[in-house]
């Protein structure tokens, strides 16, 4: 199959693909607790279908890969291998929506980051304010991370502020607080060394925002994006997305602002056409055309 997707052998260099100097767009679709196999295999396949076709998604002025726009999809676990099996060799990434802080063991009903290697994910969602409502704390976040960097998955660690924390002025303290106590590395300021370049990703996702239809201002997405951006200097480049209540009409003019390198997408990445647009708003954005032109 061919079609403008970052190449199908980047599904095995998703690493080297976030590294250095990122000038791409990530779209990643999280399904939640959402799909049986009847509805997640016609989504699939209206996504490969999508991939298929000849609408030009890659940016062509840039180095093979760096500057491309990547999909994933993160199915809930017992989807994951029929999905990989539907996906065949269309080059959307596959990622879990969480993973156990050990290789293995006795932990009934959990799932490692060993198996989600196993089972073809490159990516794993870590720190979901939906888990972190359930009661996860950031030192087991962190602890998750470590277990997901170990097994060449690339954790997108979620952090976010909610309405209460906003209104009292305290979100930039929020996820200075949340990043440093979930990430096992060295931050800015820290007095640590970029040496490790672990490819990390932070989704920068407003509690309030996620699944209300209300998304965070561009001002407030570019205000925060700008804060991550510098709290994570120490690792490079860390691709920082934005999630909440992202869909096809906001899409391109969230991804048009400058340290936003691609969003998180719960509802929207349930229906195959609005998230495709997505895609394609994350391709005219890299292609420096109109921002203001996804579907409404
Ligand atoms: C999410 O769950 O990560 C999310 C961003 O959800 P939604 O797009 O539905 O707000």
């Amino acid at each position: 199959m061919t079609n403008s997707f970052t190449n199908a052998s980047a599904k095995d260099a998703g690493a080297a693909w976030l590294g250095g100097e990122f000038a791409g767009k990530l779209v990643v679709g999280n399904w939640k607790m959402n799909g049986l196999a009847t509805d997640a295999k016609a989504l699939v396949q209206a996504l490969v279908a999508q991939g298929a076709g000849d609408k030009p998604l890659a940016h062509q002025g840039q180095a093979q890969g760096q500057g491309d726009v990547q999909v994933a999809i993160c199915p809930p676990f017992t989807l994951l291998n029929p999905v990989r099996e539907w996906l065949g060799a269309a080059p959307l990434w596959l990622g879990a929506q969480d993973c156990h802080a050990q290789d293995g063991g006795a932990f009934t009903g959990n799932i490692s980051a060993a198996m989600l290697r196993d089972a073809g994910c490159q990516l794993c969602i870590l720190g979901h304010s939906e888990r972190r409502q359930a009661g996860e704390s950031s030192s087991q976040i962190a602890e998750k991370l470590a277990a997901a960097l170990r097994h060449q998955l690339i954790p997108i660690l979620c952090i976010g502020e909610t309405l209460a924390e906003r209104q009292a002025g305290q979100t930039l303290a929020v996820l200075a607080e949340q990043l440093a106590s979930s990430l096992p590395l060295p931050l800015a300021g820290s007095g640590g060394s970029s040496a490790t370049a672990a490819p990390i990703v932070v989704a920068y996702e407003p509690v309030w925002a996620i699944g209300t239809g209300l998304s965070a201002t561009l001002d407030q997405i570019a205000e925060v994006h700008q804060f991550l951006r510098q709290q994570t200097a120490a690792l490079g480049h860390v691709p920082l997305l934005y999630g909440g209540s992202v869909k096809a009409s906001n899409a391109a003019e969230i991804m048009a602002l400058g340290d936003v390198d691609g969003v998180l997408v719960g509802g929207a990445s349930l229906n195959a056409e609005e998230f495709w647009q997505i895609a394609v708003a994350a391709s005219t954005v890299l292609a420096g055309r109109s921002v203001s032109t996804a579907a409404a």
